[in-house]
């Protein structure tokens, strides 16, 4: 199926020129005003200066709070003395069982899963981090494993699948490393989709041109305006951190983050300072913790449940009773999808988590191995129903 430009919100090709209006985004995108934000005829953005007083100090706001407990800690596990079996703790897991009355689990529901996709097409949605890959202190190292790298190939080959990461796309590819998916970066700010999408065999047609990953692709980038902004607080945060050990500074397109996990506690309000004055010269940006990190991204109305939203458009598969949506991620921002979902009706969300949440997913899994077993499930449930699956009606095929 070839991707339409008549979408509310169609792929765009890349490169934009970002002083062209970009198609497609609507201006309640972007809620603040453009006034005083002007091109040049190269990339700068010339920065409206924010209204003194805005942004209260570091010690008062909650940010240093904020901070301390962004890496909640894990789970106290016990060590059972007469055996090597780790036994959790019993309060915990009491409480887990009865909020899985609520969300159960994914693989425990499984016929209710395949029931509800018995007649319907599966689109797949993973989050990348604490889903497919496990939590670890170091960002760089959260590799997903080969297995799980071949439940995802598998997913993918009978289910349009995506992976929406809070990551840059580029770094989500290469942690990920399979051609047969779409990408959605930045937490959906940056969306590389194929060209055409065959429904008939679940094929993904990337054209014969090509970029830097080997083919042709369709960007979709609500956030683009915002490149040179980011660009530019990039440099001043490189600056402004230099003299703080174990400091680290990236640029992930779409939101600078400073990772402070490798800084001296007591240093924490120095980086929260370097950030905190900086923003008082962006108002278009805002502040968001992750583990250990502070990240600077655009005040934009663009979340994982709009690239959820967009990616379905795209394919053509949005608003059909004979899809199924499932979206499966661990943290607050996969939550805007599953309320995408819910809300809509189509489809549903897997929480992955090993405590209880608050959530709007329907279903629950405990951990990347779960996400694994429940992946390799569905494989195997479709390879054993494949001709009655297949003999879905392709009612709205594009022609
Ligand atoms: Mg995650």
């Amino acid at each position: 199926m070839d991707l339409k430009s008549s979408h509310a919100s169609p792929v765009l090709a890349d490169p934009t020129p970002v002083n062209k209006p970009r198609l497609g985004v609507h201006s309640s995108l972007l809620p603040y005003s453009q006034t005083g934000t002007t091109f040049s005829s190269g990339l700068y953005i010339s920065i409206p200066r924010k209204k003194p007083g805005m942004v209260d100090d570091v010690s008062s706001n909650g940010w240093l709070d904020a901070m301390l407990s962004s890496s909640p800690p894990r789970k106290k596990l016990i060590k059972d003395m007469n055996s090597d079996a780790v036994v959790a703790d019993e309060t915990v897991d009491h409480a887990y069982i009865s909020w899985m009355l609520k969300f159960p689990s994914a693989i425990n529901a499984f016929d209710q899963v395949t029931s509800a996709a018995k007649t319907k097409k599966i689109v797949m949605f993973l989050d990348y981090d604490g889903t497919l890959s496990p939590i670890v202190d170091d960002p760089d190292r959260a590799f997903m494993s080969d297995a799980m790298r071949s439940a995802v190939k598998s997913v993918a080959k009978y289910f349009p699948t995506a992976i929406i990461s809070g990551r840059s796309r580029d770094q989500v590819y290469k942690l990920v490393g399979l051609t047969e998916l779409y990408y959605a970066g930045s937490h959906g700010m940056d969306i590389m989709g194929p060209v055409r999408y065959d429904e008939a065999d679940n094929h993904l047609d990337y054209g014969s041109s090509s970029d830097k990953q080997g083919k042709e692709v369709k960007l979709f980038q609500p956030a683009r305006e915002f490149i040179p902004m980011i660009n530019e607080v990039f440099r001043t945060l490189v600056e402004s951190t230099k003299g703080i050990k174990g400091a680290k500074v990236e640029n992930h397109k779409f939101c600078a983050s400073v990772h402070y996990r490798n800084v001296d506690e007591k240093n924490w309000p120095i980086i929260a300072q370097c950030v905190h004055d900086l923003l008082k010269d962006y108002p278009r940006l805002r502040l968001t913790h992750g583990r250990k990190v502070l990240e600077v991204r655009p005040v934009i109305d663009w979340d994982k449940g709009k690239a959820v939203q967009h990616l379905l458009d795209s394919l053509g598969l949005s608003g059909r009773d004979d899809v199924l949506p499932i979206y499966i991620g661990d943290d607050r921002t996969d939550e805007d999808a599953f309320k995408v979902l819910r809300e809509g009706n189509q489809g549903f969300g897997i929480l992955v988590s090993p405590v209880p949440k608050e959530t709007q997913a329907f279903y629950s899994l405990r951990d990347p191995a779960e996400v694994m077993e429940f992946l390799n499930s569905l494989v195997n449930w479709k390879e054993l129903n494949g001709a009655e699956a297949a003999a879905v009606p392709d009612r709205k095929r594009a022609s």
